[in-house]
């Protein structure tokens, strides 16, 4: 038996090692255990998030922007480029390095802070230990007053239809290392992994179809604000057929067959690649759960309470084990309101206050109800959109399409939702946030300056169409929904 620790966290992505950090800071013994191995066989802190997700399909997102830009855009600027080469190797180089640098920063910080950060698999021994296994196969066990779980999860493998091969259908990670732009990409689920990387692909060349079961396009956003993604991602050649029900993917030699059902007629279509984006599950596999007492709900989530305490005494979760939002900053906020939680401290998530972006072109952000969300839940409301046509900045930008709309409590003046398509509307979304985190008032927003020329002048021109008041935008106020 090896050393004692207060705590011990099993994963560390977004959940576990702020979750380690925090607790260090609070004087706690904190030992982190990870078992992430990159494709090229390296190992890394900071998970899925780091490794494969938000960092490097940002870092594509941007590349493939600037070479999209480059093509399409600049002339408008009377910039004149020439021809605009690609050099797909060197973008995915770079990637790659990106997400090294902040994996790397995860491991400067541990020393700064004195957190123990272990490559290797956790395992639940019950009783107040882990067992730790590096990856040679040396094991050890460690015990700790607290253990977390905070395991992430894994993308969902439709095994009876189009399961992964690694090579022609592939999983959101792979689709981050093709060394070849697709001719023909496909691509199953129209959520946010395939509206951002079949805006990646399709920027690059690839001819992209996405299929999609369900019969609306994001259905979380606001109505307004979908239907607006959808012309805008359709104007830029992204081929969304909706209501598709794919039925099979058969690999050949050089391509992937995919049936499908749409409006009850059986389709046939082949790619080059497949990329199934069609959610992630729960990652809990040779995790010992059983062994220690954790519980699992119905669909293998891990069953928490509201200070993250699962079934088991002293074992508590994080992050997207446990369900809810599968967003790296709703799994940092709650393993650092955990660390002040064990450390004493009254410390809570606002739920109701979770941003959500996808980094799509334009960008689409919202916090809080929609539209439809605040009338389903009983609300009396009242909205107001401005449009970026009308924003000076945005016309300088040539970055005019989208707008910005407010739901809002017709009887109280509360700020409920704000849903967003348009330029850095991931930047302008803090001040959404900050408004519901505050229990803001649209009023408190109409009264607020906001700089000029700024995009942020569309937030609260759309604040002010709310009660009829928008100087530059006409105002259409709707008010007083049942
Ligand atoms: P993870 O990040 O999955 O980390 C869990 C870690 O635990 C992993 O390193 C895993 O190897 C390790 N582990 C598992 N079992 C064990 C074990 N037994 N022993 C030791 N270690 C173990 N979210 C956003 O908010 N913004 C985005 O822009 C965004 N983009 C994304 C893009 C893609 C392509 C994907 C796939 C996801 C994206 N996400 C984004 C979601 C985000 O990555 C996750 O919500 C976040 O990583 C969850 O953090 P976590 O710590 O709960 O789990
Ligand atoms: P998702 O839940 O966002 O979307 C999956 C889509 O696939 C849904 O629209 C669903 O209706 C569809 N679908 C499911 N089964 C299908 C089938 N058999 N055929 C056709 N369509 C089917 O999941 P995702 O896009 O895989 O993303 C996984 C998680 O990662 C999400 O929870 C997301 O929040 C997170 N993520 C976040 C960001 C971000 O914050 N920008 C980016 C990427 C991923």
């Amino acid at each position: 038996m090896s050393d004692n620790f207060d705590v011990i966290v099993i994963g560390g992505g977004p959940g576990g090692y702020p979750f380690a950090i925090r607790a260090a800071q609070l004087g706690m013994k904190a030992l982190c255990i990870d078992n992430w191995v990159n494709h090229d066989g390296t190992y890394s802190f900071g998970g899925t998030c780091l490794n494969a997700g938000c960092i490097p399909s940002k870092a594509l997102l941007e590349s493939s922007e600037l070479f999209h830009r480059a093509q399409h855009e600049f002339d408008v600027h009377g910039i004149g480029v020439g021809t605009v080469a690609l050099d797909l190797k060197k973008m995915i180089d770079r990637k790659t390095a990106v997400s090294k640098a902040n994996s790397g920063g995860v491991q400067m910080l541990f020393k700064g802070n004195k957190v123990t950060g272990l490559f290797g698999t956790g395992k639940l021994l019950g009783g107040g230990k882990v067992e730790y296994t590096d990856h040679d196969g040396k094991k050890d066990t460690y015990s700790a007053k607290h253990i977390v779980i905070a395991t992430g999860s894994a993308p969902v493998n439709l095994t009876k239809i189009a399961p992964f091969d690694g090579e022609r259908v592939v999983d959101s990670w792979g689709a981050l290392e093709f060394t070849e732009v697709p001719k023909k990409l496909g691509i199953i689920g129209a959520g946010v992994i395939g509206v951002e990387l079949g805006s990646v692909w399709s920027r690059l060349g690839s001819e992209t179809v996405i299929l999609e079961a369900l019969p609306s396009f994001l259905p979380m956003v606001d109505a307004a604000i979908s239907k607006e993604a959808l012309r805008q991602l359709t104007k830029q050649k992204l081929d969304i057929r909706l209501g598709a029900k794919v039925l099979s993917a058969k690999i050949g030699k050089n391509e992937v067959a995919v049936e499908y059902e749409q409006d009850g007629e059986k389709k046939s279509i082949s790619f080059d690649k497949l990329i199934v984006a069609v959610g992630r599950r729960p990652y809990t596999e040779g995790l010992g759960c059983e062994v220690a007492g954790v519980k699992l709900d119905e669909r293998g989530f891990v069953k928490i309470d509201a200070h993250y305490k699962t079934s088991a005494e002293g074992i508590y979760a994080v992050g997207d084990v446990t369900g809810g939002a599968m967003l790296a900053h709703k799994a940092i906020e709650e393993g650092v309101v955990l660390a002040e939680q064990l450390a004493g401290e009254k410390s809570e998530v606002n739920y109701k206050a979770v941003p959500s972006v996808i980094y799509t072109n334009p960008e689409i952000a919202w916090v809080g109800l929609s539209e439809e969300q605040a009338t389903k839940e009983g609300f009396e409301i009242k909205t107001g959109s401005s449009p970026f046509a009308a924003n000076g900045r945005a016309r300088a930008m040539e970055a005019t399409p989208g707008m910005i709309k407010f739901i809002s409590d017709a009887k109280t003046d509360r700020v409920l939702g704000v849903h967003m398509i348009g330029p850095y509307v991931s930047e302008l979304l803090a001040e959404a946030v900050l408004a519901l985190e505050f229990g803001a008032t649209t009023e408190d927003i109409q009264l607020t300056m906001h700089g000029h020329p700024t995009l942020s002048e569309t937030f609260h021109e759309a604040a002010l169409a709310v009660d009829g008041h928008a100087i530059h935008s006409a105002n259409k106020p709707k008010k007083a929904k049942a």
